[in-house]
């Protein structure tokens, strides 16, 4: 028996898995703190590198836990792909983000977009998200041009037809689509030339050493010069520094998003981003 505090005992023999149990316990707890309301997002800027403007966010979910602080994403939203429990969240998170979004354009008289992150196991609902995505615009509002929304690149790779469907009946509601992740995946151009795709975020590794690798550098200079020539916007991410900055100026990069301009910020420091 493992006590978990007064009224929280939880039993199990010796050959559960440890793994299992810690499981079951994340489970049943994003269960509840979903219900709680314990989940924040929060938002960073994504800069125009030319004109030096915000050009939209990427809201970023955060768990705000009584006992463990602020729990970072990637602690939970693996674990709430596996139990599916990212569906209701990443309704959750879509929702927020675009309430967010209907705000700052009508407050602050702003045309940013919104950028939100969309899991393999929503998109694998495809009839079901598709309707999500639709309800969510009408309710909030927003006008769906400013929603962005990113899919990693492995997501591609898993069933291809299917997903490449149900992204192109999202862009006909309006929306666009970002491949997050851009470079680490394997089948890239093959999507690149079959799907709608607008934007490309390159991924952070490439950014990361782009002033020290020779290697980082000719990948992410053929990035730009395809994006360029399949017309299709890029976002850089993860830029930390000047340096990586004016390399990636060098290279005809668009957009960019990293600490060097600002961390993921709550919504009320991420007004100040916005003109
Ligand atoms: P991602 O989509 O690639 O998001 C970018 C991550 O890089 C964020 O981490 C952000 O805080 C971090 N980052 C941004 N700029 C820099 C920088 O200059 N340097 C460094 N070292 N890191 C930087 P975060 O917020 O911890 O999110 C981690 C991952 O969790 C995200 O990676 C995304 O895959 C996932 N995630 C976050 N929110 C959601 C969500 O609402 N839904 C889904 N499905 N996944 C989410
Ligand atoms: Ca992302
Ligand atoms: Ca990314
Ligand atoms: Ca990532």
């Amino acid at each position: 028996i493992k006590d978990r505090g007064k009224d929280n005992l939880i039993v199990y023999d010796h050959s559960m898995e440890e793994d299992t149990l810690k499981r079951v316990i994340l489970d049943d707890n994003i269960r509840k703190a979903l219900a709680n309301e314990e989940f924040i997002l929060q938002y960073q800027p994504i800069i125009n590198v030319k004109s030096g403007e915000t050009v939209g966010f990427e809201a970023l979910v955060r768990w705000h836990h009584e006992q463990q602080g602020i729990i970072s994403p990637a602690e939970f939203i693996p674990l709430a792909e596996e139990t599916g429990l990212i569906i209701p969240l990443g309704e959750w998170v879509l929702k927020t983000a675009c309430l967010q979004l209907k705000e700052w354009h009508e407050k602050e008289d702003s045309r940013i977009r919104m950028s939100v992150n969309v899991s393999v196991r929503q998109l694998q609902q495809r009839q079901t998200f598709i309707q999500t995505v639709k309800d969510v615009i009408e309710e909030t509002g927003i006008d769906p041009q400013c929603l962005d929304l990113e899919v990693t690149e492995t997501v591609l790779m898993e069933s291809e037809q299917d997903i490449m469907d149900t992204l192109q009946a999202l862009r006909e509601l309006g929306v666009s689509i970002s491949i997050d992740d851009f470079g680490t995946g394997y089948s890239s151009m093959k999507h690149l030339k079959t799907c709608a795709i607008n934007t490309i975020k390159i991924d952070r590794s490439f950014v990361s050493d782009v002033t020290h690798s020779n290697q980082s550098r000719a990948i992410v200079k053929s990035l730009m010069l395809l994006a360029q020539q399949l017309k299709i916007n890029t976002v850089s991410e993860g830029v930390e520094n000047e340096e990586q900055l004016n390399r990636l100026l060098s290279e005809n990069c668009q957009e960019t998003q990293g600490f060097y301009f600002s961390p993921p910020v709550s919504a009320e420091e991420a007004k100040r981003f916005i003109k």
